[in-house]
């Protein structure tokens, strides 16, 4: 049986053929800012919210995210338009501060962050881990494996890109034959993340056509309302118009694979 990942008071799932849409900033930046986001991915098909507090910045210097209020406002704005809401946890000292959060994220930077691993196994909400920056999918999966040895077996797993030597074209490889082999091999559900996978706009869409296309069973989609004023990522963010495309395309592509 595969795993289903289903937030009930939102009607919000993911696996088992639900097929979810995680949409958002990269960073919550203000309560304006997240409210706008959220009221326009709701009304273009997203189920999910996403929207990051506390930020794992390459540079100790970048924006680090507004923590405990971040927070705060993204679970607002997710209560307001009923949509289930997604948040990358880094420490677990500040587990108590997501006690809101439908789904605690781990990226992946901390993918193979064993005692984090081993704590959020000790947690009832669903886990979204994604893959490590150079990660194996044996890594991937025994990393999934250290929260469900802890007793959570709520996983969802997310290829986000690996490690490229390119570099110039694309801030990572997109991995989508991990999409195949990761749903060979377990019952979790497995989405994909063209936003980090790419690192610029224009290539989000059709890499998420891909996902859609090789069997994932969600997207995490970075949307920003003001993309070149974001606070972090704003090069790989769509606006909420080209969302709304995306959603309508990748439903075609499933509905032309039924
Ligand atoms: C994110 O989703 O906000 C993020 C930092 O992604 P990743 O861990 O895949 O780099
Ligand atoms: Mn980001």
């Amino acid at each position: 049986m595969n795993t289903v990942i289903e937030i009930k008071e939102y009607g919000a799932r993911i696996g088992g053929g639900c097929f979810g849409f995680i949409a958002g900033p990269c960073s919550v930046e203000s309560a304006g800012q997240i409210h706008r986001i959220a009221a326009r991915v709701k009304a273009a098909g997203a189920s999910f919210l996403r929207g990051g507090a506390f930020k794992p910045r390459t540079s100790p210097y970048g924006f680090q995210g507004l923590g405990a209020e971040g927070i705060e406002l993204l679970v607002q704005a997710g209560r307001e338009q009923g949509l289930a809401v997604v948040s990358e946890i880094m420490d677990i000292r500040t587990i108590d501060l997501f006690e809101g959060v439908d789904i605690l994220q781990v990226g992946a930077r901390n993918t193979q962050n064993y005692d984090l691993l081993r704590e959020l196994g000790r947690t009832h909400k669903p886990i979204l881990l994604k893959r490590g920056i150079a990660g194996t999918i044996k890594e991937l999966l025994l990393s999934a494996e250290y929260i469900m040895a802890s007793g959570n077996q709520q996983v969802i797993l997310c290829e986000r890109g690996i490690r490229t030597f390119d570099g110039g074209y694309t801030r990572n490889t997109l991995d989508l034959s991990a999409v195949p082999v990761l749903k060979e091999l377990t019952h979790l559900p497995v989405i994909v993340d063209p936003s980090h996978a790419t690192g610029r706009a224009s290539l989000v869409e059709p890499m998420a056509l891909a996902a859609a296309a090789c069997g994932a069973d969600g997207l995490m989609i970075e949307v920003h309302d003001d993309p070149g004023k974001a606070l972090s990522d704003g090069h790989q963010s769509l606006t909420p118009g080209q969302f709304e495309r995306l959603v309508g395309r990748v439903r075609a592509v499933r509905e032309a694979l039924k």
